[in-house]
């Protein structure tokens, strides 16, 4: 079981996007637990502020430290820990499939998504363990970062995926891309799927997924293809 804390500006927006499909199921089924806690709440500003002008000038907004840590303290006392807590940014090392197996392992995680022009640089050095980028632009706000993660690491959850979803032939499973997949018809467009598909020889399939996969990664993603001869050898 997993519980993931998202500190947000925007809880709905969070809840909304997370809570369906496959990820929805395994909230139903108690595999893991996702909760939006809303920054603002824990505001000490009467006009329920959280963000202010920059120190020294510039554009745009800072959300400011009081709130985001007290939001943080109210997950802390209440679980007894301080667990691994993420800042989504894009001055973060960028996310990959083996941190997501790797946060997939801890019991509790919180998220803090920033907004506006970032967060004070006191409440981040105080509070978190990982900076994180999903990629090399800029977002509007941490929210779609964290929904990312946090869909990326459930399916590392055991339960999430039933067998047929499982992992282990996705892609960056073993540093290789995925094979095409086809579903019926059998010709579509003038497009027939693959003989050895329908062949029924389990064999050959897999022979031809596994060249599928080589070439793949070997043109979209050369350098992904050294990892997997690296790990080959
Ligand atoms: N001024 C900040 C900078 O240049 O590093 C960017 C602020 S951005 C407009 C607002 C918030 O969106 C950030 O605090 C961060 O939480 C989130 N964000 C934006 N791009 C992101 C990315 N690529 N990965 C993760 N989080 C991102």
């Amino acid at each position: 079981m997993v519980h993931f804390y998202v500190l947000t500006l925007f809880p709905d927006m969070v809840m909304d996007g997370l809570n369906t499909s496959v990820i929805g199921r395994a909230i139903q089924n108690g595999i893991i637990d996702i909760e939006a806690v809303n920054i603002r709440d824990y505001t000490t500003n009467k006009h329920k502020k959280v963000d202010d002008y920059p120190y020294g000038g510039g554009a745009g907004m800072v959300m400011q430290a009081q709130p985001i840590y007290d939001a943080y303290m109210s997950i802390v006392n209440r679980i007894g820990k301080r667990p691994r807590t993420i800042y989504l940014t894009p001055q973060g090392s960028v996310f990959k499939q083996s941190l997501a197996k790797e946060f997939a392992l801890e019991e509790d995680l919180i998220f803090l998504c920033g907004h506006y022009e970032g967060v004070d640089e006191r409440v981040l050095e105080e509070i978190v363990t990982d900076y994180v980028s999903i990629g090399d632009y800029v977002l509007t706000g941490g929210e779609l970062p964290a929904m990312v993660m946090v869909d990326a690491i459930s399916r590392m959850v055991p339960g999430v995926l039933t067998n047929q979803e499982s992992g282990e032939t996705e892609s960056f499973y073993n540093y290789l891309l995925e094979y095409p997949q086809y579903s019926r018809p059998e010709e579509w467009n003038g497009k027939k799927v693959p003989q050895v598909l329908l062949s029924g020889h389990h064999k050959n399939i897999a022979a031809w997924r596994l060249e599928q996969s080589i070439e793949r990664t070997k043109e979209h993603r050369p350098d992904l293809y050294e990892k997997y001869l690296e790990q080959e050898d």
